[in-house]
């Protein structure tokens, strides 16, 4: 199997959870989320968490250092040494020239930039349905949800330019089932 450094990527809504689960299972790494842990510190009202809320209740990013410094405390630990899988970071350019700081620190190298790629449209619905589902605060309002993706495709988007020279990306279609999707995930470690 090929390197287990892994970073996914794409917009809000393409499935990147529910195949980050799915894989870190696979690769048998931890499963790093963002969202998650912001919404773990939202949830017990902790001082990241009450500033994680100012920036996400708009649909907007958790500022640079507040999260860099939140992902390099998670990369030192242990468990990261057969690998990790990095969901929802980065999101920006300065945090993926960070993240490549943090791992040369680490003596750690990153294998694969897997991007899951979904049009707009198919966003919308996919962020609207989700709203229902798991009663996410940020995925209810039609705002919230524009806000989202054009804070992907400004700020998010071009870390995919910053990879691309490094031979580092993978593209994924997003469309079809769970199944299908993660098939096309997992032939890139085959
Ligand atoms: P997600 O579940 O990945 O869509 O993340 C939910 C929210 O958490 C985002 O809309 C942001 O406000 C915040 N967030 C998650 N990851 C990051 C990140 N890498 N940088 C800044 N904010 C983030």
């Amino acid at each position: 199997m090929s390197g287990k450094n892994v970073v996914l990527f794409g917009p809000p809504g393409a499935g990147k959870g529910t195949q980050a689960v799915k894989l870190s299972e696979l690769l048998s790494v931890p499963h790093i989320s963002t969202g998650d842990m912001f919404r773990y510190h939202i949830k017990n009202d902790t001082e990241l968490g009450r500033t994680a809320k100012m920036y996400s209740n708009k649909g907007e990013l958790v500022p640079d250092e507040v999260t860099i410094a939140m992902v390099k405390e998670r990369l030192s630990q242990k468990d990261v040494a057969n690998g990790f899988l990095l969901d929802g970071f980065p999101r920006s350019l300065p945090q993926a020239e960070a993240l490549d700081k943090i791992l040369t620190e680490l003596g750690i190298k990153l294998d694969h930039v897997i991007n899951i790629s979904v049009a707009d449209e198919e966003i919308r619905s996919r962020l609207a349905k989700r709203a229902t589902i798991e009663g996410r605060a940020d995925d209810a309002d039609p705002q919230i949800i524009q806000n989202r993706i054009n804070t992907y495709k400004k700020q998010s988007e071009p870390c995919l330019s910053y990879y691309r020279p490094k031979n580092l990306v993978k593209d994924i279609q997003g469309c079809g089932t769970i199944e299908e999707v993660f098939n096309r995930i997992r032939s890139v470690f085959s």
